[in-house]
């Protein structure tokens, strides 16, 4: 008599689909298990989206199959899509099982193993699914874009804003209870007075909080003067479009933040030119004595300009740039790739981030 242990699986957004609950695959397998005469030993039962097989009871499922691999013939899913959504993934922990001397199939997609050729059906079934992610992931992102195109943002509100539907039942964004706190931070950004860190923590006490990141990106989202941004996409150029909702700021006043931002991004920008050219390093550095980040400094000696990474005062910690660049170097010329290998190094390099961007873009 075969032993056999269950597995059913359903993901968050298939939960009212026909046929795809975990008490219809569960029935299906029981009885296809009464009719073959075969003991089902176990079922494991898992409702949580994840991608690949990281997964809370398919881990127990296979920790509980190699401990008593002995008492285990078969794993069984109904469709092959709930063993997984990931070719790659799922011939891989087909083969660990199949060392236990374990077979997984699918009852509804039946592979008979000891026919080589059945190995293209399986490929067959386990890349559907990978397909059908595609598509919906292609499907999903051509709906939002038809959103924006149409004046509505489909995101989630960003602050100052909430999700609603309008008359037609469709997702609009509305005014929210911070709205006045955005047109503030826009009113006072736009007098030039203000760092935009230092703003963002005079607002963060006034009720608006909001990292310092995405401070400087809340006061350039048009979404606040009432556009909808729709990013480029194939042949199409970006577009920023007339929204449906209501504008928190106006046109004028957005513009003319964005006008305090080009200036003070002049300014900041030849500064850093200029340190930057002499003292890469700064801000990158741990002082040796006592782990702070390190700055620089130049110092204008008779003839000449002296550059150095240095310390908080009461530290003292200080050097001359050369020698930390030198050091640099030395390190540099330890790990360096021989030449011969470093272009096999970059192709290998390059295949892992790709296979691995794929499977983030795919998911499970
Ligand atoms: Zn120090």
């Amino acid at each position: 008599m075969k032993r056999v242990i269950l597995y059913v699986r359903v993901s968050t957004d298939e939960q009212a689909k026909y046929g795809y609950s975990l008490g219809h695959q569960e029935l299906i397998l029981t009885k296809f298990c009464e009719i073959k005469g075969w003991e089902v030993v176990d079922i494991y039962k898992e409702d949580y989206s994840a991608k690949n097989f990281d997964r809370p009871e398919y881990k127990k499922l296979f920790k509980y199959s190699k401990a008593h691999k002995r008492e285990v013939d078969y794993i069984l899913v109904s469709k092959w899509d709930r063993f997984s959504r990931n070719q790659t993934d799922a011939l891989q922990e087909i083969k660990k099982f199949s060392e236990m001397n374990i077979e997984v199939n699918a009852i509804e997609q039946w592979i008979d193993f000891s026919i080589p050729h059945n190995k293209m059906m399986l490929s067959i079934y386990l890349t559907i699914p990978e397909i059908d992610n595609d598509v919906r992931g292609i499907n999903t992102k051509m709906g939002m874009r038809r959103s924006f195109k149409e004046g509505r943002w489909t995101g989630t509100a960003p602050i100052g804003f909430k999700n609603g539907r309008d008359h037609l039942n469709k997702p609009l964004l509305f005014l929210g209870e911070q709205q006045h706190l955005v047109l503030e931070a826009f009113e006072l950004f736009s007098t030039g007075n203000y760092a935009a860190e230092e703003l963002r923590r005079i607002m963060w006490k006034k009720g608006l909080k909001v990292s310092r990141t995405r401070f400087p990106e809340l006061l350039k989202n048009v979404l606040y003067m009432g556009k909808v941004y729709v990013a480029e996409y194939k042949d199409e150029e970006a577009q920023i479009i007339q929204g449906l909702h209501e504008p928190i700021v106006s046109e004028e006043l957005f513009n003319k933040v964005q006008k305090v931002f080009r200036t003070k991004m002049k300014g900041k920008k030849k500064h850093y030119d200029k340190l930057n050219e002499a003292m890469p390093l700064r801000s990158m550095l741990t002082c040796p004595r006592c782990s702070r980040i390190m700055t620089s400094s130049s110092s204008k000696g008779r003839n000449n300009y002296y550059n150095y990474y240095h310390c908080r005062p009461d530290c003292g910690e200080r050097m001359p740039v050369e020698v930390a660049h030198n050091a640099l170097y030395d390190y540099f010329d330890e790990i360096a790739v021989k030449p011969e290998i470093a272009s096999l190094y970059l192709e290998v390099m390059g295949s892992i981030y790709k296979s691995e961007e794929e499977r983030q873009r795919k998911g499970d």
